[in-house]
């Protein structure tokens, strides 16, 4: 429990082997301080200061849940579960609306696999960074997609019937794979007010760049990994996952669409902030959900949805990326199943009696088995916690734990900051690196690029932030999910490549 002035309940999930930094709580202590500003704009309009706000009722925060992953984000720490009544924050969701992981497990084994790595890297290259992406998409196709998310992708799936990438989807292969998408893959909305938000923040009048298959900068990553351990066996072959079996992870996000909607929204929601009192220190700012501003939190969430959509699609086409580069290797076909796709930046809204707003920044839901015949109805969902490019990852499966708001977390999180482990000593990141296969946009080895030092010491310095030390040991971290009774350990991963943008 994490003790605070406004007796808001804050529970950190961690053992005391994870090493969760001052800067952090601190940060997260700033953004509880909003629930004083929420009392006193109740305050304020019953006082009749100012024009009315909430309309009688309130905006409340209920619960804070920390999980172990926990660390400074921007503008809220990333591992952090809000359940929130009357209100939404857009901030609370952070700009990559819908980042999420997806794995899928394919019928390669790693020793299949193993002599070919070379080859792979290059045609991952050449896929993800070289232009040969190729994944047309018509208009009707896109505002389909962004409407209704998968359903709408395979509603229109004939526009482009085996053309580009499309030659690399299976209809009814992805049709069977929705139920083991969180959401089915899509957040129905009214519209596709997200996308004229991009077209306006980019002044792309036609939006036509819209990058479908894009992994983004960062953390973002998508790796090939092989099954290496497995806990429960049963649980996962239930999830379609089998010892030395080849799988994908991808963990990207909404790119420039939930940059835009993110961006857009943050301000809207200042504007709001009554006129005539001072604006608070914590720089948190809400979109009503009751009252007279009611319908701006509806507005946000439509457009929120519009960009999880995107997501759901974008993750989508980033593992055929790599199905496509393998059976390209492999000269055969390949086949894949999806374990599981969730997001873990996004605003659920659980049924119930009362209207929540639980808000996940960088925690992903673990929802325990439910009996109603769903994919994952007697095991709980699959729980998926990456490591790093040179760690291991692992899927656990959920236990619905309703008092930590059913969420685990969504990585082993930064140990350093991206300042510090930019400035790690030279001989531990030569080490830590040397073994591992990464693609990347630029190709360090490539003839043009070794005669740059000053394109070359950019390169290391992005390496050297995403390089293992930069990130938390992952056995501590899911340790601390299992001990909580949080969600159970399954099975074990281990990267063979990683695609960071
Ligand atoms: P975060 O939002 O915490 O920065 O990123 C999500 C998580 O992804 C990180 O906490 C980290 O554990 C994991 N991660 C980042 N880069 C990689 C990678 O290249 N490979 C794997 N397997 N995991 C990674
Ligand atoms: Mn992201
Ligand atoms: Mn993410």
């Amino acid at each position: 429990r994490i003790d605070n002035p406004f007796g808001i309940p804050i529970t950190l999930v961690a053992r005391e082997d994870v090493v969760v930094e001052a800067d952090g709580i601190e940060e997260l202590l700033r953004f509880a301080s909003l629930e004083g500003t929420l009392r006193d704009l109740q305050t304020w309009e019953k006082a009749g200061r100012i024009a009315p706000f909430w309309g009688g009722t309130a905006g409340e925060i209920r619960s804070i849940v920390l999980t172990p992953d926990f660390h400074k984000g921007a503008g809220i720490p990333v591992g952090t579960v809000v359940d929130a009544r009357g209100f939404v924050v857009p901030q609370a969701v952070g700009n990559d609306v819908c980042c999420g992981m997806r794995l899928l497990a394919t019928d390669v084994d790693r020793d299949e696999l193993a002599p070919h790595i070379g080859a792979l890297k290059q045609r991952l290259r050449a896929i993800f960074f070289q232009g040969q992406r190729d994944i047309p998409m018509s208009p009707r196709q896109r505002a389909a997609m962004l409407r209704d998310g998968l359903s709408g992708l395979h509603e229109t799936a004939a526009d482009n019937a085996r053309t580009g990438l499309w030659a690399h989807y299976d209809p009814r292969a992805q049709r069977a794979d929705l139920d083991r998408v969180h959401f089915h893959g899509g957040l129905p909305a009214r519209g596709t007010f997200a996308f004229d938000a991009y077209i306006q923040a980019s002044g792309r009048a036609d939006g036509r760049d819209i990058q479908i298959g894009t992994v983004g900068g960062g953390n973002h990553f998508v790796e090939i990994q092989a099954v290496d351990e497995l806990v429960d066996g049963a649980t996962a072959r239930s999830f379609g996952l089998s010892k030395n079996a080849v799988t994908i992870m991808a963990h990207a996000g909404s790119v420039g669409l939930g940059h835009a909607v993110g961006g857009y929204f943050n301000e809207r929601a200042r504007a709001l902030y009554p006129a005539g009192v001072p604006h608070p220190a914590h720089g948190f700012y809400v979109l009503p959900a009751v009252g007279p501003h009611a319908h701006e939190a509806s507005v946000y969430l439509d457009a929120m949805r519009n960009a999880a959509n995107f997501a759901f699609a974008n993750r989508l086409f980033l593992g055929l990326m790599v199905v496509r580069a393998m059976r390209e290797v492999l000269g055969r076909h390949v086949t894949s199943t999806l374990v599981y796709d969730a997001p873990h930046n996004l605003i659920w809204e659980p049924d119930g009696a009362e209207p929540r707003y639980l808000h996940r920044k960088g925690a992903t839901p673990a929802g325990g088995p439910d009996g109603e015949g769903g994919a994952f109805s007697y095991t709980g969902d699959p729980v998926i916690i990456p490591g790093s490019m040179g760690d291991s990852s692992w899927v656990l499966a959920g236990a619905g734990h309703a008092a930590l708001l059913a969420s685990a977390c969504h990585g082993a999180g930064r140990s350093l900051t991206r300042g510090r482990s930019a400035h790690a000593d030279e001989d531990v990141y030569r080490r830590a690196v040397e073994k591992l296969h990464v693609v990347t946009p630029l190709d360090p080895d490539a003839p043009h690029v070794r005669r740059r030092r000053d394109i070359l010491a950019k390169y290391h310095q992005r390496m050297k932030e995403e390089a293992p030390y930069a990130y938390k040991p992952i056995t501590p971290v899911v340790r601390s999910v299992e001990e909580a009774g949080i969600a159970r350990r399954v099975a074990r991963l281990w990267p063979l490549v990683t695609v960071k943008g």
